[in-house]
């Protein structure tokens, strides 16, 4: 399994910003953490019954420091459409 992140900022900050760059960076850091253990825990058995292959994650993120807020988006990678749709299943069950 391979897990990738891609977590920036944009935009000017406030002059009371909420983070300053310190925090935000370690809010990135935990976000990897956290998001990272979570998609192992998910998915540390989980291969493609027909090609035994893993899924990719590319995880995405845009903290824009306008209006202090973090869009995240998941990317799933997958050998074939079949596994696709059940790594989506997987992705989207609580806990
Ligand atoms: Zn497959």
């Amino acid at each position: 399994m391979k897990i990738q992140f891609d977590l920036r900022s944009e935009g000017e900050a406030l002059p009371e910003a909420f983070l300053d760059e310190t925090e935000l960076e370690q809010m990135f850091e935990s976000t990897r953490r956290s998001i990272g253990a979570g998609l192992r825990r998910k998915f540390r058995d989980v291969l493609c019954a027909e090609h035994e292959q893993a899924p990719s994650f590319l995880i995405t993120g845009v903290y824009d420091k306008e209006v202090e807020e973090m869009d995240i988006q998941y990317h799933v990678d997958t050998c074939c459409r079949y596994f696709l749709l059940r790594v989506m299943q997987i992705l989207n069950q609580q806990g």
